[in-house]
């Protein structure tokens, strides 16, 4: 039985002001002990929030992270320094991330051990484009993607991460992929890492799906045999649609 997961994605929203309010209404609003609840703050609020939750069942996750630990890399922030600063996930491969900053399968790979060897738990996210979802390239896209992101890891490290499909369409657009199309490539995701990793990774790994997730949709979603949670950008922002997706894990 895999426990479900339930991670917000605040993006580059929320002053540390408002982060914090955001989170005490979270912690105070829904004690859940039966989903892993995660949020991801800004870098700038991250430190402040997860100070509020060191006791709480919500845990912090950072947004991305730079592969080397220390050196002259202006603006960039390694595994060591977001632990120092409380964070126990970190998101890696964000398609607003492969989109804009130039991230790619090689760079991910990279960030994933980063990631690993400081026991921050990556939240590896992968997904296609409409144009390769209607060019019928979705199992082909997810391959290329796992096989080059997940390289050279181990089974129990992947056992350990957790992969959000998060469909490049879906993201940000209020178009959410049915729930059989959301199934269909999360049932393809976990063959692939059976493929890649073994049955034992495979079924240990929890495969998040992301892409407009709301109260509206999250039941159906996360009622599905192969959907371990959900990675929600906009309607995390808001702490009573946040706590009704949570709710709607049990
Ligand atoms: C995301 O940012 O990972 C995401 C899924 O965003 P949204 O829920 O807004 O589509």
């Amino acid at each position: 039985m895999r426990t479900k997961i339930i991670a917000g994605n605040w993006k580059m929203y929320k002053t540390i002001a408002e982060a914090l309010e955001l989170v005490k209404t979270l912690h105070y609003g829904c004690q859940c002990n039966a989903t892993e609840v995660i949020v991801s703050p800004p870098a700038t609020a991250l430190p402040k929030v997860a100070e509020f939750l060191k006791d709480s069942y919500i845990k912090v996750a950072a947004q991305d992270l730079f592969w080397e630990d220390f050196g002259a890399y202006t603006g960039a922030l390694s595994a060591p320094l977001l632990k120092d600063a409380g964070a126990e996930y970190v998101i890696i491969g964000h398609s607003e991330r492969r989109q804009y900053f130039g991230e790619t399968n090689e760079t991910v790979n990279k960030k994933i051990k980063a990631a690993l060897k400081h026991t921050l738990i990556p939240i590896i996210c992968i997904g296609e484009t409409l144009t390769e979802r209607e060019a019928g390239q979705v199992g082909e896209v997810l391959a290329t993607q796992i096989t080059n992101g997940l390289a050279g890891l181990t089974e129990k490290e992947i056992a350990d991460s957790v992969v959000a499909y998060e469909p490049v369409w879906a993201i940000g657009t209020g178009k959410t992929a049915s729930p059989a199309e959301a199934e269909e490539a999360h049932v393809i995701i976990r063959q692939l890492i059976t493929k890649q990793f073994g049955n034992d990774a495979a079924n240990k790994l929890r495969i998040l799906y992301g892409g407009s997730v709301k109260p509206a949709n999250s039941k159906e979603l996360l009622s599905l045999e192969n959907i371990d949670g959900a990675l929600v950008g906009g309607a995390s922002l808001n702490a009573k649609d946040f706590i009704e997706i949570i709710k709607s894990c049990t």
